[in-house]
């Protein structure tokens, strides 16, 4: 593993901000902390950096607890949300100064990845450049610090769509070559619905239900049926999560893996006409998966 977390639990005076959290994230995910405003995402992250001290629980980064750690924080690096001490300078000082801060900085990697970056004047003042310019420096140094982890505090938050896609294809290629271990947070599933192999729902403070994407895409189908006869049958070994239709062709949505269900709902004598098997979006597996549960999963993960 390389993040555990067990039980955590954070109080700012008498209001409780992480209400024993438990987080698992496997050496080489990209995770994605999902939940919205004020669950505690932030307040999570500055515990998984080692920059606040929980009140209890647990925090380990690759098997050591990561509070006052030199060691592990010169392996990771971390994108707060804010970015303020980022604005102090311009990108080459700030580039040589994280080569003072990490051990296993690549500045020939820096000057190589320039040219991803054309449009940053790397001698301007950082507060000087626009916000999306703004966390493109702050990607490009993360990767050149050679990190085992990177963690990312909302990063694409009021980027543009086309920025969004190159941070994310630059970043996705580095980690998969050097299998970086990523956890990056977001108000919005659909933000990360291409990004994450692991998404973990954080709400009031707790983690509700974390869960690889295989596991989650396995487990749940989307079939698309023309059935001449009215409503499809489905046998009862396959839960129906949801159903509707558009004159007789059905979408169901059946817990259970897509080979089986298809071959369970073809078998009959009235067996349907057509049946394509669809993709879920990463939205679609939550709202389904927790659905029978008694809170609104879209006022959570939108
Ligand atoms: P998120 O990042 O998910 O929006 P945060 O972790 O920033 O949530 O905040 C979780 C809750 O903890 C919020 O209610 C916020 O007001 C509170 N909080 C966060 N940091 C502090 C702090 N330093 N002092 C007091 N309350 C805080
Ligand atoms: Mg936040």
């Amino acid at each position: 593993m390389m993040i555990q977390i067990n039980n955590l639990v954070k109080k700012f005076d008498d209001f409780t901000a992480l209400d024993g959290v438990n987080m698992n994230v496997e050496k080489g995910a990209v995770y994605g902390l999902v939940g919205p405003n004020g669950a505690g995402k932030s307040t999570l992250i500055r515990h998984i950096t080692g920059v606040m001290r929980q009140d209890a629980g647990e925090v380990f980064i690759d098997g050591e607890p990561v509070y006052e750690n030199a060691r592990i924080k010169g392996q990771m690096a971390y994108i707060p949300d804010d970015m303020f001490y980022f604005l102090q300078s311009d990108t080459i000082n700030m580039m040589h100064y994280y080569k003072g801060m990490y051990p296993n900085f690549d500045e020939k990697q820096f000057y190589r990845m320039q040219e991803f970056f054309p449009s940053i004047d790397v001698k301007r003042n950082i507060r000087k450049l626009s916000k999306g310019m703004q966390k493109q420096v702050a990607f490009w140094l993360a990767l050149c610090c050679k990190p085992k982890l990177i963690v990312l505090d909302e990063p694409v938050d009021g980027l543009d769509p086309v920025m969004r896609r190159q941070i994310w294809s630059i970043m996705l290629d580095d980690v998969a070559v050097n299998n970086t271990t990523v956890v990056v947070s977001s108000h919005n599933l659909r933000e990360l619905e291409d990004v994450c192999d692991h998404v973990g729902i954080l709400n009031n403070g707790k983690i509700m239900i974390e869960r690889s994407l295989t596991e989650l895409q396995g487990n749940i189908s989307k079939i698309q049926i023309a059935c001449p006869y009215g409503m499809p049958k489905i046998p009862q070994d396959f839960k129906v999560l949801h159903m509707s239709n558009i004159g007789r062709v059905y979408t169901v949505i059946v817990r259970g893996e897509p080979d089986a269900v298809v071959k369970a709902i073809t078998d009959g004598k009235d067996s349907p006409q057509v049946v394509d098997v669809l993709p879920l979006t990463l939205e679609e597996i939550f709202i389904y998966e927790m659905g029978g549960e008694d809170y609104e999963v879209k006022d959570i993960i939108y």
